[in-house]
Formats: C-alpha cells, sequence, structure tokens
C-alpha cells in the first residue's frame, strides 16, 4: 500500500464554525495523481471534529442549533468542574462526531455526492488553529 498526502491549516474562530474542507481535499487529491484508493481526512484535537453534509446555510445553522440543544455550552459537566475548564461541551460534540472520515477515490474523483461536502466542525469556546491530515492510501 502506498499513502501520499498533505495538511490542511486554518484558523477558525471555534464555537461551532464549520469549514468546508472539500476543495483542499480534492486538491491534495490531485497532487498525489492517485486515481483508485481511499481518502482519509483527520483533525488533530480534542474539541473538533469532521463530518459531511450539505454545506448551506440552513444546513449549517441547523446542525449548530441540534449540537447547541443536545450538548448545551452551558450545562454542569465533571470535565470543567476538576479541571477549572470551560470547554467541556466542546470535547463532547467532538467525542460524538469523531475526528475522521474515509471516502473512497473512484476513477480519479472522490465518490461524494453532489450535497455532500467534508466538513470541519470546531467546537472549542475560542479561536484556534487547526491542522487536518489528508492521506490518499493506494
Ligand atoms: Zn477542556
Amino acid at each position: 500500500m502506498a499513502v501520499q498526502g498533505g495538511l490542511l491549516r486554518m484558523d477558525t474562530p471555534g464555537n461551532g464554525h464549520i469549514v468546508d474542507l472539500t476543495e483542499g481535499v480534492i486538491s491534495v487529491v490531485r497532487t498525489s495523481g492517485v486515481q483508485r484508493g481511499l481518502v482519509t481526512v483527520f483533525a488533530t484535537g480534542s474539541t473538533v471534529a469532521v463530518t459531511t453534509m450539505e454545506y448551506e446555510p440552513g444546513g449549517v445553522h441547523d446542525l449548530q442549533t441540534l449540537l447547541d440543544r443536545l450538548i448545551p455550552a452551558g450545562a454542569e459537566y465533571e470535565h470543567n468542574r476538576l479541571n477549572h475548564d470551560s470547554n467541556a461541551h466542546a470535547h463532547l460534540r467532538a467525542a460524538v462526531i469523531g475526528p475522521s472520515e474515509t471516502i473512497p477515490l473512484v476513477e480519479g474523483r472522490l465518490a461524494l455526492g453532489t450535497w455532500q461536502q467534508i466538513v470541519l466542525l470546531d467546537f472549542d469556546d475560542r479561536p484556534r488553529q487547526r491542522t487536518v491530515t489528508v492521506q490518499v492510501l493506494s
């Protein structure tokens, strides 16, 4: 198995901000020249996640609202109490969604739907610089 890849770096304001990674991932895949295989997209950090969604303002708003409702920032959490921290909700949201996605690469194209983008979700409660590792396995 051969492994190629690259890094995507970005600044985010945190607080549930969602970034469309699709073009960046496609650019790494193109540079690799690989036609068939698997592409893994992994965000480093315990308050950040990667998933796929339809990236448009309504969908972004609805997902942020759902996560605010399911895992509220202002609730009582042991992580915050024991560590004098404030971002337990961010760790929980990141753990539930997960840090990575694997996308099949077929005929040089990611097997994504027309309305399916790869996104990074930054849940921390402050601005962060994020690194996403993209690997192309063939
Ligand atoms: Zn923390």
